[in-house]
This record gives C-alpha cells, sequence and structure tokens, in this order.
C-alpha cells in the first residue's frame, strides 16, 4: 500500500464500529485493501529505501569522538541520535549540549533523557571553547536541554559560553538553538548581547500537536522568542525548524510557514520525523524526498532567505553554508 496515510488510521479508530464490524475491516484488512492498527503501527516504523544509509565512519569521527569524550562534554548529535553524525562529524562539525544531558521537559518526540538535572557547570563553558578549539571549528553550534528548574533558563552560561569561544576564536562563527527560557526576555537579551552569530529556535511541529509532541512548551511563545530576537537585535539571523510525518496536514505547514515569516524568521530547516524507540510518537508518515523539494520551493517562494529541507536534515544540518548564503 503506497505511503501510510495518518487520516486511514484514524478513519479506524475514530468510528466506533460495532465489533462485528470491526472484525469485518480487520479481516478486510488480511486482504491488503486496509490496515488495522497493529500492521499500521509495524508498517510506520519500517523505513522507506530512502532513508536508509550507509554510515561512513573513519579518522575525522573518532578524532571528534575522541575530544567530545576527553571534555566530558555532550553532544546533541549523540545524545538525539542525530542522523547526520557521521557527515557532520567527518566536516568537523558538531552541535555541543550544554547544561546537562538530561531536560526539564519531555516532549514525546525527543531521544534525550528527561528529569531532574545537577547545578550548571560553571567551567563547561571553557571546556566546549577549549574542545572547539581542538577540533579546529569554524562554525561552532552550542544548544542545550531545557532548563525550566533554572531562574534564567540557562542564559547565563550560553553567554559565557560564546564569550570563552571568542576569547580563543574570534573568528569563529557561533550558532545558538536555544529553548523558550519561558518567556523570560531579560534571559534572551543576555544571549543576544554576547553576540551570537546564528539565533535558533525550533516551532519543532505545528500548533494543532504541541498537545501530544511538546506539552510544556507553547506556540505562541516560541514565535515571540524569534519576534524578540528580531526586536532586540535586528542583525541577528533568526532560524527555525519543524519536523514533518508527525500528523501534520499541508495546510497546517503552510500556516505556520507563514507565522514564521510573520516574525522575521529568515532561515528554515524541514526534516523527516524519526521515532527514537517504541516510546516516543510514532511515525505517521514518511514524507517523499520531492515532497521536500517541493517545500523548499515553496518556502523560498514564501520569503524565507535560506532553507534546507530534506529527510535527512536537522536544525544544524549544513548550518555553516545556510547562514554564510544569508550574509552573501
Ligand atoms: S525541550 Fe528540547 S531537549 Fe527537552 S525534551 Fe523537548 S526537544 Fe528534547
Amino acid at each position: 500500500m503506497p505511503g501510510v496515510h495518518p487520516g486511514l488510521h484514524r478513519t479506524v479508530k475514530t468510528f466506533q464500529f460495532p465489533l462485528p464490524v470491526m472484525l469485518g475491516v480487520i479481516i478486510f484488512a488480511g486482504s491488503g485493501l486496509m490496515m488495522n492498527h497493529h500492521q499500521l503501527q509495524k508498517t510506520q516504523q519500517r523505513k522507506p529505501a530512502w532513508l536508509k544509509r550507509t554510515l561512513p565512519k573513519g579518522s575525522e569521527y573518532e578524532k571528534v569522538r575522541a575530544v567530545l569524550g576527553r571534555g566530558k562534554l555532550h553532544s546533541v548529535c549523540q545524545e538525539a541520535k542525530c542522523p547526520n553524525i557521521w557527515e557532520c562529524f567527518s566536516q568537523e562539525t558538531a552541535t555541543f549540549l550544554i547544561l546537562g544531558d538530561r531536560c526539564t521537559r519531555n516532549c514525546r518526540f525527543c531521544a534525550i533523557a528527561h528529569g531532574p538535572s545537577g547545578p550548571p557547570d560553571p567551567e563547561e563553558p571553557a571546556r566546549v571553547a577549549e574542545a572547539a578549539t581542538s577540533m579546529g571549528l569554524s562554525y561552532v553550534i552550542i544548544t542545550s536541554v531545557t532548563r525550566d528548574d533554572l531562574p534564567d533558563g540557562g542564559a547565563g552560561l550560553f553567554s559565557e559560553t560564546i564569550k570563552e569561544i571568542r576569547k580563543r576564536m574570534p573568528d569563529a562563527l557561533v550558532e545558538i538553538l536555544i529553548p523558550d527560557f519561558q518567556a523570560n526576555t531579560d534571559a534572551l537579551q543576555a544571549v543576544l548581547n554576547a553576540g551570537p552569530n546564528v539565533l535558533n529556535h525550533n516551532l519543532e511541529t505545528v500548533p494543532r500537536l504541541y498537545p501530544i509532541a511538546r506539552p510544556e512548551a507553547v506556540y505562541g511563545r516560541s514565535l515571540n522568542v524569534l519576534k524578540n530576537t528580531r526586536a532586540y537585535a535586528p542583525d541577528i539571523p533568526t532560524k527555525s525548524g519543524i519536523m514533518l510525518g508527525l500528523g501534520e496536514s499541508p495546510e497546517e505547514v503552510e500556516i505556520t510557514l507563514k507565522d514564521l515569516l510573520g516574525v522575521g524568521c529568515n532561515i528554515l530547516t524541514l526534516g523527516q520525523y524519526l521515532q527514537p524507540s517504541k516510546k516516543h510518537l510514532p511515525v505517521e508518515q514518511f514524507i517523499h524526498p520531492l515532497e521536500f523539494e517541493r517545500w523548499r520551493e515553496k518556502a523560498l517562494e514564501m520569503g524565507f532567505s535560506q532553507v534546507a529541507s530534506g529527510p535527512f536534515v536537522r536544525s544544524s544540518y549544513h548550518a555553516k553554508e545556510l547562514f554564510q548564503s544569508v550574509r552573501s
């Protein structure tokens, strides 16, 4: 059966057919015209050919892994099981995860561990900067788990990390992928004052799916992070990303893109949601690469300066190229 259409799945679930008919549906499904829930579940997780990838490994990858290990550092690449880890490591790019490896939130699509976390480590900014320097990075990406337990949400450590990197590598470009700091505008201002080259904050999905996908987040609050950045630091390009395949409709995606443009977002990433484990939300749909290409063209037509769109695209994918294209 071509692709997996989320609507089909729901139709079966929502209509309370009397049991005999339900049985009929399941038996009927046996003939391949429809799928019952379990078949759908199994099929959902079976990746299409375009999501199968041979993973090159090599000295660069091992070098980066060793540096991260020595520095007692976390990379979101490893924690979030990013499919591009080999490609990025081999291009000497990595995204550093600061503020611990446990998040105070529990987004249903995210592989990162969640729960209480210890106090921020004041030495971490220097260690990140050391590692970035020894890796010879020219484009450094800093992100973090969400620390709703901290008064400034960890903004202070973001600022210190940018400053420590600049101390060692004045020409390095720094992109930060921040949480929403629970709408704490002083925290946002403090981070922007440290002068990142790109401010990234992901919407992750469309507003209708927030309650199931990221229940502790608020769609409007996330839009305001980008809007306030545009107001406080108009020279800093803003960036955001959405995963496709969680059950969103094309109309919902288009409205979300319009909302992003409405708050002055310049750079967009669109990628395929992949289920980290059975405990996480199932994939509702695998989006074909041609459809991603169509979204890239549409988003550029709509007004984004730069768009990365594809099954393997993630927040930091080809981040340096996207930034340089915006700046050129
Ligand atoms: S807030 Fe970020 S790190 Fe935390 S669970 Fe959600 S996506 Fe993962």
